[in-house]
């Protein structure tokens, strides 16, 4: 799954080379993964239109045209977006292929066919799922420590792992990068919010704000096409058996909910059960 520093890395992509393109003409693989609201057939729609924004929102891509429509992509587990240049193979598995008049393609991909692609005017996102509801923006000023405390309270009954993971309170971690943060942080995957001292919960926010931007700088610096993903500067992620960065402890896999996460059993120690009752806490 795409996570926020390949969707920053993906848009400040396509903001430099797409943006102001026209779309010359539209090709659709897939009709089953597009939910097009505007009604309109989709070929006819996405014919000359002008690429005005592109940006991302939570694990959304969205490309924003002239005429007031919008492509809002949802790339799921294995979706991928490709800038196909002139000498370049396309990927498999097209779901659609917009031509651009600079003789490029823009493909959107996926052999799962999980992937979803919206068809909508400005602002009206309620046809799509999980949109409205994204949480705090991680990247934004206004998450501060104090707020990440706040929300951490509401969500004190849940795993951490599963709390820094929901798209609705934080926008957006993903399984990846959360196992990254929580390694970063040293706190098991399992431990309860309620049971993180004040001090657990302030280096899990400098970890959230320091492993995403190393992620950002990380997959900007590897430079590779937008359709790649880049997971080699991760620390425990898929990591399972090796050693430790930090400790040479072999780095251990469980399932949190049905999802597998990575982490250090002697770095992310299993805390005692004991309940902080954090208002006595300043
Ligand atoms: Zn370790």
């Amino acid at each position: 799954m795409p996570e926020l520093p390949d969707l920053f890395y993906v848009s400040r992509y396509l903001q430099r080379l797409i943006l102001n393109r026209r779309i010359v003409s539209t090709t659709i693989h897939q009709p089953v993964v597009i939910r097009n609201i505007i009604g309109d057939p989709v070929e006819d729609v996405l014919r000359d239109l002008f690429f005005t924004r592109i940006d991302y929102h939570g694990p959304f891509l969205r490309f924003t045209l002239s005429s007031m429509v919008e492509i809002v992509v949802n790339l799921m587990l294995a979706g991928r977006v490709q800038h196909q240049q002139k000498g370049d193979h396309p990927l498999g598995f097209k779901l659609l292929a917009m031509k651009l008049d600079d003789g490029t393609w823009l493909n959107i991909c996926d052999q799962q066919k999980m992937a979803k692609i919206y068809l909508v005017h400005p602002g009206d996102y309620a046809a799509i799922p999980g949109f409205a509801d994204q949480g705090m923006n991680i990247r934004s000023k206004e998450f501060s420590e104090d707020y990440f405390k706040q929300l951490a309270v509401k969500h004190s009954r849940k795993q951490v792992r599963v709390f820094i993971n929901d798209h609705s309170a934080l926008s957006s971690i993903g399984n990846a990068y959360a196992d990254e943060i929580l390694f970063e942080a040293k706190i098991h995957p399992k431990t309860i919010v309620a049971s993180l001292t004040a001090d657990d919960l302030a280096a899990l926010y400098r970890a959230i704000g320091s492993v995403i931007q190393h992620g950002i700088d990380h997959v900007a610096e590897a430079a590779q096409p937008i359709h790649e993903k880049v997971r080699d500067h991760m620390k425990v992620r898929n990591r399972q058996g090796q050693p430790c960065p930090r400790c040479g402890t072999k780095v251990r896999r469980e399932g949190v909910h049905g999802y597998d996460v990575f982490f250090c059993p002697t770095c992310q120690p299993v805390k005692r059960k004991v309940f902080i009752d954090w208002s006595k806490q300043h």
